[in-house]
Formats: C-alpha cells, structure tokens, sequence
C-alpha cells in the first residue's frame, strides 16, 4: 500500500481529492466513451450500476422513516408553534404540488423524452394498472406499519411517520429519549447517504457505459433538453410564482426576496445540499429580509427538511421524459399519483445531495414506470440537482417571509434596505 502509494502519490491523491460532483462527470463522459466503443458489450459493465441502484434504493425505508420523524418533532408544542407550523406545511405542500405540476407541464410541452423509443428490459415494471384514486386514499394508513416499513410502501410508511412523529410531540417530555435516538438514527441516515453517494462515480460510469452502449450517443440529446427543461421551469418557478406570492400575499416588493437571496442560492447551487445551506438560509433571512430569529429558526430547519419544490418539479420532468422516452401514456389518474407520491416523498426527502435521485426511483415504482430510466438521469443528477436545490431553499426563504409578515415578524424596514446598503452597515458595525 506504502509503496504504491509512493510509486504514484500524485494519481492517488488527485482522486480522492476530486469533488464528488466533478468524479461523478468523469464517472458519466468515461461511461459514455466506453459504452460508444463498446456497444451492446457494455452490458457487462452494468453489475456495477445495479450494485449503486441497490445502495441507494437500501436508503429509501428509514431515510424518510427517520428524517421524517425528527422533521415532525422539531416543531416544538407551543400554540404559537402549532399556528406557525400549521401554516408552514399548507405553503411547503401546496407550492410543491405547483411545482411537480409545472414540471409535468413543461416536459409535457417540451416533450425531451419523445421519439427515443426504447424498451423497458424488466417489462414487470412497465405500466401497471394504477389504482382507483379512492383505494389510493384508503392504502395511505398502513393496518400494519412495520409490514408497511417491511414492504416499501413509502406513502404508508410517511403516514406513520407523521402520526408518530405529532405524537411523540404532544407527550413532550416523555418522547426525550425516542426524539433523541431517532435523531441520531437520522443522523446515521444522513451518513450513510454521504457513503453510498461516494459510489455514485462508479454505479454512474456502469449505468452510463450500459445505457450509451445500448442505445448510443443519441440519448445525449434528449439529456440536455432534460437539463434545460428543469433550468427553464425552476427559473419560473422562482421568479415568477414565488416573486409573485410574495408580491400578492405578502404585499412587499418581489426584487428585494430576489436580491436577498443571492448569498443562499449560491450556496446551495454549489454544495446542493439545503441543510448545508441552511446556516447560509437563516443568515440570510434574518440580515438581509429581516424575519425574526423565532421564525426563521422553526420555519427554516423544517423547510429544509420537508420542502422540497426544486426536487419535486425535476421529479415532474424526469416522469414525464421517461414516459415519454418508453413510449409509455400517462393517464390522468398517473399524473394525480405523481403529484401525490412526489409531494408527500418531498417531506421525507433529506436536504443532502442526490436523495432527489433515489426519491425519483421511489416516484417511478409507484407509478409502475420502468426503473432504467433512473440510469439515464443519474448521469446528469449533479447538474439537475444544483438547479432543484437552489430552488428549494428560495422556497424556504419564501414561505419563511410570507410567516413572519403574516406574524407581524418581519422587519420592512431591513426587508426594503437596499442590499449592498445593508452590506455596507454591517461592515461599518
Ligand atoms: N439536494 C437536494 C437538497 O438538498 C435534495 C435533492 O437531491 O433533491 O435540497
């Protein structure tokens, strides 16, 4: 080990040292050079995703089990907290139910999956009959929740969690010690994303050589319109539907919030994690929108736990381009389980990067759409997940002034000080 070590410090060292993001571009252009060379050969390569798939795919159960749960009994008892939280979840989920709605709209428009014709290998997964929606509403409560934890079924397991999660929060000091091991397990959760993430160049480099060797080079082009799809809709969804609400429900004027948002969203386009950003976040809606210390500290931990707009929007696109990739037609009851499976999976999708993609596969099992298509976007994930994440923490920064106006806990004054101006105080502070 020493010796190789010496023989070649510098290889090794470039790397490990290497940004995840920028191993998993090398991850995807070698795997698409070597599928090219290959051909359909590169299906040996394939193992290699599958075993990345699976890792990931191991996460979905208690990463949302638990995450879930602490996001729950973070908010504290108080009735202030009750009104504050209550108002909080209704903009988190209706916005994020927009969002997958526009996502669906624009892919559907757009159409970047159309004439790629390809074949579903696992034809099980294909288009299963959806549900009635009413027999959907009525599966939402498990009859038995460690069978519901045991089987996958996500919606029902987020029901239980919910339900666990208030309860533990209404018998306060009794729920101490579970609070406090199911933090830690979410915690561990979160760790185990960051290991299993760590694969994330080599599963991309087998799925990206099987996919570029199966169907060629062509599936390049569709992948940039799936890129610009996603940039085109989350810049909508930003500056024009969140500018908007804050211009017609909070009354304030829309290019302050935008403004104010820089220093977040660049953090967030760059770590895309909004719990990394989140100290970025609550900086920044105190100093520059002025929203009181409460607010900002209960509204924007649970925001960057359970909103997630950006996520839910790319999720809306990545459906509807690999419908549209296979062939398969959606129905509307399909689109209705999108929008309901992507916003509740939002609550329990954790701020790192990359649980967008192992939310998406929970997305296209529900719906009964073929789980290859998860190898397709995985190439791009780090390019879609920089745009989904910027757009959910402006999301949390949102709905956090949207409260603290409503509360009487915003500051206009600092919400309406030109930025640099208030830049320029601080320093002279
Ligand atoms: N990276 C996103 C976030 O932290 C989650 C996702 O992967 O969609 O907000």
């Amino acid at each position: 080990m020493s010796t190789n070590e010496s023989q070649s410090p510098t290889k090794g060292n470039f790397w490990s040292k290497l940004e995840l993001w920028k191993k998993v571009l090398v991850g995807m252009i070698l795997g698409v050079i070597v599928g090219v060379v290959m051909g359909p050969e590169a299906v040996m390569l394939k193992p290699i995703g599958t075993l990345f798939i699976n890792a990931i795919k191991m996460l979905i159960v208690p990463l949302v089990f638990f995450s879930l749960i602490v996001g729950v009994t973070s908010m504290e008892d108080t009735r202030k907290m009750g009104r504050i939280g209550l108002k909080a979840v209704v903009l988190y989920l209706s916005t994020t139910a927009i969002a997958i709605s526009i996502g669906l709209g624009f892919a559907a428009i757009f159409g970047p999956g159309e004439g790629l014709n390809m074949i579903a290998s696992d034809t099980t997964t294909v288009a299963k009959e959806a549900p009635p929606l009413i027999q959907t509403f009525l599966n939402l409560i498990p009859k038995n929740p460690v069978g519901a934890l045991a089987a996958g079924n996500i919606l029902q397991i987020i029901v239980f969690a919910l339900g666990l999660g208030i309860s533990l929060t209404l018998i306060g000091e009794k729920a101490k010690p579970a609070v406090a091991m199911f933090e830690s397990l979410a915690e561990a959760m979160y760790k185990l994303t960051e290991l299993v993430m760590k694969m994330a160049p080599y599963g991309v480099f087998g799925l990206m050589a099987w996919v570029s060797g199966k169907f060629g080079i062509d599936i390049l082009l569709p992948l940039i319109k799936v890129i610009a799809v996603v940039y085109l809709g989350s810049l909508i969804h930003v500056c024009v539907f969140y500018s908007g609400l804050i211009a017609f429900i909070g009354r304030l004027n829309p290019i302050q919030y935008l403004k104010g948002l820089a220093n977040p969203a660049a953090v967030a386009f760059t770590t895309t994690s909004s719990s990394g950003t989140l100290p970025a976040t609550i900086k920044a809606a105190r100093e520059e929108m002025g929203v009181s210390k409460g607010v900002a500290s209960f509204v924007l931990p649970l925001g960057a736990t359970i909103n997630m707009d950006g996520t839910a929007l790319y999720q809306g696109v990545c459906a509807m381009f690999i419908a549209q990739a296979f062939g398969i037609d959606l129905s509307m009851s399909d689109f209705a389980l999108i929008v309901m499976t992507s916003t509740l999976a939002s609550i329990g999708t954790a701020g790192v990067p990359g649980a967008g993609l192992i939310m998406l596969s929970l997305v296209l099992t529900t719906v009964g759409l073929p789980i290859e298509g998860l190898a397709i976007v995985a190439g791009i994930d780090r390019i879609l997940d920089m745009a989904r994440t910027t757009v959910n923490v402006c999301g949390d920064m949102m709905v956090s002034i949207l409260i603290g106006k409503s509360e009487n806990e915003l500051d206009e004054s600092i919400y309406n000080t030109e930025k640099s101006d208030l830049a320029a105080e601080r320093e002279i502070a």
